[in-house]
């Protein structure tokens, strides 16, 4: 009879237990123009709320660096701060989130990027059982992101933040493209604003601050 009990407890864990851990998982959209700080950030949050960190930019990078097909392509939109068509980087994130299912959830940075790209996500999560959780985006204003991004190009080594051409391109690429996300999840609720200007340590508590409100 004990045993009996043992087993249907076990059952019963093994069913709602993962139900509980799928509805706890955190899917954040790291949210914010070139230069905000997202990259920073997210590597100070990664560590505290056990998450995955997922860049797309990095991800390009990466396969700019091993000179891949995908890698080539990418590097003729990013060196003139263009976006990477959005068929394109939806496959390349997909293949990282279907590598990595086993972790407790995402923090995207620099995706999504486009309306598209916000549907693509929105899809692909419910088709996992899961979804966005939230948006938070980090508001700095352009001359401070100007000369933030100058000044990360004299060690990145980034061809795209060398030079102030492309950096405003790429401010102007967020605002026409990028922007609309944040409504695009505000619709549903799910946006914020976070003061982008500060210490990392005031930026990291306020950013905690927001992510704890949804646990
Ligand atoms: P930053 O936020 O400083 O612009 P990223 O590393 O996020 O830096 O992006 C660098 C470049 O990589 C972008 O200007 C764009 O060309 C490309 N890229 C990154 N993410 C995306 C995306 N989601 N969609 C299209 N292009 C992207």
């Amino acid at each position: 009879m004990n045993s009996l009990i043992k087993r249907i407890k076990y059952f019963f864990n093994a069913i709602f237990g993962q139900q509980l851990k799928k509805r706890k998982m955190i899917n954040l959209i790291l949210f914010g123009p070139p230069g905000s700080g997202k990259g920073t950030q997210a590597e100070m949050l990664v560590e505290k709320y056990n998450l995955l960190h997922i860049s797309t930019g990095d991800l390009f990078r990466y396969e700019i660096g091993n000179k891949t097909p995908l890698g080539v392509e990418a590097k003729s939109y990013m060196d003139k701060g263009e976006l990477v068509p959005d068929s394109v980087t939806i496959r390349m994130l997909e293949n990282k989130v279907n590598a990595n299912s086993e972790v407790g959830g995402f923090i995207f940075d620099g995706f999504p990027r486009t309306i598209k790209q916000s549907e693509a996500l929105d899809a692909f999560l419910k088709e996992k059982g899961t979804s966005v959780t939230g948006l938070l985006s980090l508001k700095v204003d352009d001359d401070e992101l100007v000369s933030r991004l100058l000044e990360r190009g004299k060690t990145s080594g980034r061809k795209d933040d060398s030079n102030e051409e492309i950096i405003r391109n790429r401010i102007a690429v967020y605002n026409n493209e990028t922007a609309p996300v944040y409504n695009y999840y505000n619709e549903q609720g799910l946006s914020a604003y976070i003061n982008g200007v500060g210490t990392k340590d005031e930026i990291f508590a306020s950013l905690s601050e927001a992510i704890d409100c949804y646990s």
